[in-house]
């Protein structure tokens, strides 16, 4: 397995509505500098490419971007989004001034990215997961590649009941709308580190249990990992997920499901590993 010191001259780049961050490795220390989101992306762009040049003491060896999306990850281009006001932005032109090649892929990917190579699943040749926030996102790395698909992977839509509760993208009872936080607001009126009932966390807990064996009878991961602010209620999750997982799933062992391990850094390590192993085949 990789070092962190074959991580350096690596850029990794994590776009958010709020705030950018650039981080490189150095001395097999992840260093990290930020800014706040411009409205305007020629500004963004601009102090990317100046810090990504600090950082690297140079030409970076590779740049990889983590953006929400809407996004093109194959010709690297932003299509919209919901949260910063750009529209058809070339990320991918980045690697022209900054003489480098560039990859691109959106944050939940690139975050599954990190904690599989670097994070809870290191070791692991196939990784899924699931990101537990305002929505359910989810990832499958592959042997340290990012699996699509032929659009992406939308493994927080998947169905559990097609008369639940309306979701977000327009289906019915999909794991999202039973089990992120939004869902759980809309339904109690309290955010998920408001509730302490073990019995409202039991029943969370069974939903998830069943987006978790989904995912294991379907894909055959090593290893789940859960990543997200709900994964802090520790056992009060934790627990009842893995005992509903492992008593429900009959026809295959269920994989272990572990808890994410580089918090918000994640997004950054992960845009340094895209930007070292690339997309792949
Ligand atoms: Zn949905």
């Amino acid at each position: 397995m990789a070092e962190m010191t074959d991580y350096e001259g690596y850029v990794g780049v994590d776009i958010g509505g709020q705030s950018i961050r650039v981080g490189t490795i150095r001395n097999g220390e992840l260093e990290v500098r930020g800014f706040e989101t411009p409205a305007s992306y020629p500004e963004a762009r601009e102090r990317i490419i100046a810090l990504a040049r600090e950082m690297a003491g140079g030409s970076p060896r590779g740049l990889g971007i983590g953006s929400p999306g809407p996004l093109d990850w194959r010709a690297g281009k932003l299509l919209w989004t919901p949260n910063i006001p750009w529209k058809e932005i070339s990320y991918a032109e980045l690697g022209e001034p900054l003489g480098c090649p560039v990859y691109v892929d959106n944050d939940a990917n690139v975050a599954g990215l990190a904690e599989a190579v670097l994070g809870a699943g290191r070791g692991a040749e196939i990784v899924s997961g699931f990101t537990l926030g305002t929505g359910i996102g989810f990832f499958t790395i592959m042997h340290g590649h990012i699996y699509h698909g032929r659009f992406d992977v939308e493994g927080g839509h998947q169905m559990l009941n097609p008369e639940g509760p309306v979701c977000g993208c327009g289906a019915r009872g999909c794991l999202e709308a039973y089990a992120s936080a939004t869902a759980i607001e809309a339904r109690t009126g309290k955010r998920p580190d408001q509730i302490d009932d073990p019995a409202f966390w039991d029943e969370i807990a069974g939903y998830l249990a069943q987006g978790v064996i989904n995912v294991n009878n379907l894909i055959g991961p090593d290893v789940i990992i859960l990543a997200g602010g709900m994964t802090q209620r520790g056992d009060l999750l934790m627990e009842p997920l893995r005992r509903k997982a492992n008593e429900w799933c009959k026809i295959l062992p269920m994989a272990p499901i572990l808890i994410a391990e580089l918090g918000h850094q994640a997004g950054i390590y992960g845009g340094i590993v895209l930007a070292r192993l690339g997309h792949g085949a």
